[in-house]
């Protein structure tokens, strides 16, 4: 099976969070017990039952108003895996790369409880999470059944504005060219597509990264 990719279009995200819930659908996961604390983001990160989350950021804006980063996070299925390389050194096999390039922790990653923050670490944007519940490492794996199956993944399939797109690397780099160049002309030459080289998970965005997710 070709390697698979996404697109992640933060022009047309609306913070609806169909990603969010059509994730924890899909993988029957509780919510998360959480409170106000002072946006509206919720839950405030990724979580043993989060594994896709909407973050939600506000910065001033040159009009003296409030501008919005929506930003939609999960795995970003790296082509040479941090974790999976760092993973290797402790518990070889609990980190795998399937056929079409899902990055998936199995059920070896019980054994690396505690190294779980290493293995974190070891992930440029913080991802893996430890889950009491599973009592395992958790994270987006690609909906591996449902490409198994020919279906694109629950958030992909969810997102109502064309934000997230999944297909095959051919079709999302295209696409990737064809949304900058839109993105581009509509925001005076602003735009660019973050880690292109390193991961499958490609974030199109207008500003610094910074401002989307300002957390480690
Ligand atoms: S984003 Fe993090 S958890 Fe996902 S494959 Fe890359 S290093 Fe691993
Ligand atoms: S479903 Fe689409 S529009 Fe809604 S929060 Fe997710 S990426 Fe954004």
């Amino acid at each position: 099976m070709a390697g698979k990719f996404f697109l992640i279009d933060t022009t047309r995200c609306m913070a609806c969070r169909g990603c969010q819930v059509a994730c924890k659908q899909w993988n029957k996961l509780p919510a998360t017990k959480t409170k106000q604390y002072g946006t509206y983001q919720n839950p405030p990160d990724l979580d043993g039952n989060t594994y896709r989350v909407v973050r939600f950021e506000e910065h001033p804006s040159k009009e003296n108003s409030v501008a919005w980063y929506f930003f939609t996070e999960a795995c970003r299925h790296c082509l040479k895996p941090p974790c999976k390389i760092k993973a290797d050194q402790i518990k070889k096999g609990a980190i795998i790369v399937n056929d079409f390039g899902a990055v998936l922790f199995t059920k070896g990653t019980k054994e690396l409880q505690k190294s779980f923050k290493v293995i974190k670490q070891a992930c440029p944007w913080s991802i893996p999470t430890w889950s009491s519940k599973q009592r395992k490492l958790v994270k987006c794996h690609m909906c591996f059944q449902r490409v198994e199956a020919g279906l694109e993944p629950a958030c992909t399939k969810t997102c109502p504005t064309g934000a997230l797109n999944f297909g095959d690397e051919a079709q999302i780099k295209k696409l990737a060219n064809e949304r900058l160049t839109a993105a581009k002309k509509k925001f005076g030459g602003r735009g660019e597509i973050l880690d292109l080289e390193d991961v499958r998970a490609l974030y199109l965005v207008i500003d610094e990264q910074i401002k989307y997710r300002p957390v480690a």
